[in-house]
């Protein structure tokens, strides 16, 4: 019994907002609590904002997201067709950026690992990068 939901939008930082509402309103039906809503709602905002800051730094493109709940479970898939990462590993250590002149933290996949029960990222370097978390 699944239950499942795709948009695509624009790489702007004023999308993100409206990807972290959508994917809690799509979700609503399972009746999380405050703290399970927050959680997954900021785990697309780092998702989103990495596909607009690093995948899309050299232009504009589109975010690819989708939700399927089945049961208890959510499992959601941001994508981009960004620049890629060329070492997946070390981009998900904590505390790694390649954007520290930006004020960039360096910890947006430490708080999705945190925040979720597993994320997977999917990476070709100048084909786009994937990531699916569960929940
Ligand atoms: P913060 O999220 O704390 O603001 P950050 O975005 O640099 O800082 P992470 O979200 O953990 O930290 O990402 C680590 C690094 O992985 C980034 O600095 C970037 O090099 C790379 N990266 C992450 N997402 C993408 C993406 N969608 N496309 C290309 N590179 C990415
Ligand atoms: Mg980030």
């Amino acid at each position: 019994n699944k239950n499942e939901m795709q948009i695509v939008f624009d790489a702007r930082s004023e999308n993100e907002g409206f990807a972290r509402m959508a994917v809690a309103a799509f979700i609503s039906p399972l009746n999380p609590t405050i703290d399970e809503l927050a959680d997954v709602k900021t785990a697309v905002s780092e998702a989103v904002t990495n596909c607009i800051i690093h995948g899309y730094q050299q232009g504009p493109g589109k975010i690819f997201m989708e939700c399927t709940v089945s049961g208890h479970s959510v499992v959601i898939g941001i994508t981009d067709e960004g620049v890629g990462i060329i070492n997946i590993e070390q981009a998900m250590e904590p505390m790694f950026t390649t954007k520290p002149e930006l004020e960039r933290s360096g910890m947006g996949f430490a708080f999705m690992e945190a925040f979720m029960d597993d994320v997977q990222v999917f990476s070709s370097p100048g084909k786009g990068t994937r990531v699916v978390m569960k929940r």
